[in-house]
């Protein structure tokens, strides 16, 4: 699998699927997950409320439509919320398992991830990279390119940084 580093807006990106930091609930929220129904349309939350009734557990992922983006589907995860006291990393690392595993379910070929839990939810970005590039680097899949999307420039010169270091 090749993994990419790109500056840029994660609903924009030419993918078959985009990666959302959604929280258990799955009916919409702030930061990429705001930005990814906003850019989807009601047709995403239309099918987070057919398919995740019950919402989605931390550490896990599931799939939704991506309505009017150019992405087929949104693979949301639920990253663990550290600013609330959830510093456990496996369930940092499980988002990015468990995302891959949705992908090859799909057979999606091309995946853009947002660098989950390092908004809202507290995670240190230098280590939420460390995170998203070791499980790239260990899953077995069928993904051909995984895209990490920095929204700013910062973020995006870290993951360089990590990518090639
Ligand atoms: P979490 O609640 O899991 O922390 P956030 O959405 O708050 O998720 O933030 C996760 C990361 O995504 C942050 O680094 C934030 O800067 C970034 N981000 C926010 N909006 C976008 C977007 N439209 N495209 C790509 N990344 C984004």
């Amino acid at each position: 699998m090749e993994i990419t580093v790109v500056h840029g807006d994660i609903t924009r990106q030419q993918v078959d699927a985009v990666v959302n930091a959604a929280n258990n609930r799955m009916r919409g929220g702030s930061g990429v997950d705001g930005a990814i129904h906003r850019a989807g349309g009601p047709a995403v939350l239309a099918d987070c409320v057919a398919r995740f009734p019950h919402g989605l557990a931390t550490g896990d992922a599931g799939w939704t439509t991506a309505g009017e983006m150019a992405a087929r589907w949104v693979i949301h995860v639920v990253g663990p919320n550290r600013t609330a006291g959830q510093t456990d990393r496996g369930l940092l690392t499980s988002c990015y398992r468990r995302a891959l595993e949705v992908a090859d379910e799909l057979g999606a070929g091309a995946v853009a991830f947002p660098l989950v839990s390092a908004g809202v939810y507290g995670w240190p970005k230098d280590d939420a990279i460390a995170a998203a590039l070791e499980m790239f680097r260990a899953v077995d899949t069928d993904v051909a390119e995984a895209r990490l999307v920095a929204f700013d420039g910062a973020t995006y010169e870290l993951m360089r940084a990590a990518l090639s270091g």
